[in-house]
């Protein structure tokens, strides 16, 4: 930062300019280095790196970096999995993709409508974005709510950032871009929409927000039947390598049964609560056993879970009870 900042004071001088410019770059240079992610490409697979996010919630520390984002250099261009959380994490990925490759960007994939991983869209070129049609409607619909949400969790590491719609429908189906032959999945259970990207040529499985490690699932908009359902199509391409929306990369389909055990506990959890009665800060107070408990924020995320889906868990349990 120092050789930054001598840098600018010397452009300054030779501008002629007053100490008002010394004042600015020296904010700038300050600026830089407070806001960085420090994100670092790991190399996963042939031509395939992950950028891993922290096992966190949102907060002024972190400024969003949560999140799994991740790319593939396939010979005819990088395609990018999810863009992080807002313009900064863009283009600091932006070059992180840069300090790895000399490809250009081809296809930028948001997996899913939240913020995590489409604020970074900014950074890249709008008619390279893509995403299902679901979550394209998604993003232009509730984007900015969005936004601003994670503005107030994240602070000023959000200054600048703007939702960019991807205006790519993109369909499921083979996908082959330079010497890669990909596998788009239209899934759904996360949100409405969730894409998973399968390259058989590497064996690597992009599975988005659809897997979770070692970090509890969030499911403001989840429908967990559905969830479940796609986690069997994620096990069914016998990928090799799991790369979660969060946590770290699986190397033995862990994670898809850690989110499969999860869920099926949360699933579980509710219903047999609705059976019982139990309103919901009765739910709210009931204990997680210690082998969820061992997952980073699962206590927190259950918490929220039964906010986001036990009105509906009573509902299908008076439904039953008025057929008996
Ligand atoms: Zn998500």
């Amino acid at each position: 930062m120092k050789k930054i900042l001598m840098l600018a004071l010397s452009l300054c001088a030779l501008a002629g300019l007053a100490p008002a410019g010394v004042t600015v770059a020296t904010a700038l240079a300050a600026d830089a280095g407070r806001f960085d992610y420090g994100l670092r490409p790991e190399r996963i697979a042939e031509n395939t790196w992950v950028v891993v996010g922290r096992r966190e919630d949102f907060t002024t520390e972190n400024g969003g970096n949560i999140v799994n984002t991740a790319f593939v250099a396939t010979g005819a261009g990088v395609v990018v999995i999810d863009t992080g959380s807002s313009k900064r994490y863009g283009e600091q990925l932006l070059a992180a993709i840069a300090s790895v490759t000399d490809e250009p960007v081809a296809m930028v994939l948001n997996t899913h409508f939240h913020p995590d991983h489409f604020l970074g869209n900014q950074a890249f070129p709008a008619d390279r974005l893509f995403a299902l049609p679901a979550t394209i409607r998604g993003i232009a619909a509730d984007g900015n709510a969005f936004a601003e949400n994670l503005y107030r969790m994240s602070g000023d590491w959000m200054r600048g950032t703007e939702v960019v719609v991807p205006p790519n429908p993109l369909a499921p189906g083979p996908l082959r871009v330079g010497r890669h032959d990909f596998e788009v999945l239209a899934l759904g259970g996360h949100t409405e929409a969730d894409l998973a990207l399968y390259d058989r040529t590497t064996g690597v499985l992009f599975a988005s927000d659809l897997v979770f490690n070692e970090r509890a699932p969030t499911t403001p908009h989840a429908h967990l039947g559905n969830w479940l359902s796609a986690l069997d199509r994620l096990e069914a391409t016998g990928a090799a390598l799991v790369v979660p929306g969060h946590g770290p990369v699986s190397r033995d389909g862990g994670a898809i049964a850690q989110t499969r055990a999860y869920l099926g506990w949360l699933e579980r959890t509710l219903n047999d609560a609705a059976e019982r009665g139990l309103d919901m800060t009765e739910v709210l107070a009931l204990p997680v056993p210690a082998s969820i408990r061992r997952i980073a924020l699962a206590e927190a995320e259950y918490r929220r879970s039964v906010v986001h889906l036990y009105p509906a868990a009573e509902q299908r349990a008076l439904a039953r009870a008025g057929q008996r």
